[in-house]
């Protein structure tokens, strides 16, 4: 490993403009190791920066864990999965520990993910939100991602009418992409969003995978590394994943649904777009039971509350001093919804299919042409047809 002093942008800005955090970092040297062409920083870099505590683990966990009274960053040795005060985080390059037992986090991940989280107010092309565009996924002859109980672009757009009602009674105003069911193409809803100023765009589709996989996801558009190794990112990087961050965490409260996550993927509809901007996986098709709780108006609303809790929490955390806050995330994960329609036949060839696709296989004969894997991630077995 060799080391080498480094500043990142966001620090430098940071060092220039906040008072009580230049006291404290004037005298820091933000080193680097470096291990398989990825720069780290050390565990410890993290805790004086933010005042956190010194790593712990719990008994018979492998995950080291920083915090103080509203913040934690929990990171597993070898693992892209992390938690972010006890939500599901994918990180761009797995955590890795030191020859002196430190553990490490990626620049990239540093940078793109956990800075933007703890300190929104530093987020790069930051803008003052007044317009919600919401995309309900699919339509017309695309039906997307069905199952005995839902089909994806009617649910959709159901779901984004309920959440614009939502948002309305807010104070945003919100624009649909789609607001009946017919064909759109991804330039299509990109240039909604890129002709609407002081916007956010949020894309709301249902997943599909193993019958027995259910919960929320959420994506961002993989963030550019340090190397540009296929990832290509965008300068929205660290405002997208803050807002996937404020709207995963809030929706996981609201539903109490199994947390799946903040997801990175490489989605064409989100590559270009010029405002914040994430894809909402509200839940999975492919799962009877919860395609089943989907469907009930009682869900729907804590669904609802989720996304527009996220959507104002992103909105007032950009704000300086301001951070991302998420409620406690809900003690245990509560076992799959009781469907409340008879449980239907075992699952047509169709989604068979999809659901013996692994994240490894790229393009695989899909005719969805945005597919992609989220790379890497090995509790992620469903595939991206979104
Ligand atoms: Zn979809």
């Amino acid at each position: 490993m060799k080391s080498r002093l480094i500043i990142p942008a966001l620090l430098t800005l940071s060092m220039l403009s906040v008072g009580s955090i230049v006291q404290a970092d004037d005298e820091m040297k933000w080193t680097t190791a470096e291990l398989n062409g990825t720069s780290y920083y050390g565990l410890n870099l993290l805790r004086t920066f933010y005042k956190l505590s010194p790593a712990d683990t719990k008994k018979g966990s492998k995950e080291y864990v920083i915090r103080n009274s509203a913040f934690s960053l929990g990171l597993t040795p070898g693992s892209r999965e992390a938690t972010i005060s006890g939500y599901r985080v994918q990180l761009t390059a797995p955590a890795v520990k030191n020859e002196a037992g430190e553990m490490m986090i990626s620049t990239t991940d540093f940078v793109k993910l956990i800075d933007p989280i703890l300190r929104p107010t530093y987020i790069a092309e930051r803008r003052d939100i007044q317009t919600v565009v919401i995309d309900p996924g699919h339509g017309g002859t695309d039906a997307g991602n069905k199952s005995t109980h839902i089909q994806e672009s009617t649910y959709t757009l159901t779901l984004a009418r309920e959440l614009e009602a939502e948002l309305k009674k807010r104070g945003f105003n919100v624009v649909l992409t789609r607001n009946g069911n017919h064909d759109m193409s991804d330039t299509e809803r990109v240039h909604v969003a890129d002709s609407t100023r002081n916007a956010l765009f949020v894309s709301l589709h249902l997943n599909s995978g193993r019958s027995d996989v259910y919960g929320p996801e959420t994506y961002t558009i993989a963030p550019a590394d340090e190397h540009k190794r296929a990832m290509e990112g965008n300068r929205m990087d660290t405002a997208n994943a803050a807002l996937a961050f404020a709207v995963q965490s809030h929706m996981i409260a609201a539903t109490k649904a199994p947390d799946r996550g903040c997801r990175r993927a490489h989605y064409s509809l989100l590559n270009t777009i010029n405002c914040p901007a994430i894809m909402v996986m509200v839940g999975y098709a492919t799962n009877e039971k919860e395609a089943a709780l989907l469907m009930t108006e009682a869900y729907r609303t804590e669904l609802v509350k989720g996304l527009a809790n996220g959507i104002t929490t992103f909105k007032t955390a950009i704000r300086p001093g301001a951070t991302i806050t998420v409620p406690a995330p809900p003690r245990v994960a509560e076992p799959p919804p009781t469907a409340t329609q008879p449980v239907a036949k075992p699952a047509a060839p169709e989604k068979k299919k999809q659901a013996t696709a692994t994240t490894k296989k790229k393009g695989s004969g899909s005719a969805d042409k945005n597919k992609r894997s989220s790379s890497g991630n090995k509790r992620s077995s469903s595939s991206k047809k979104r």
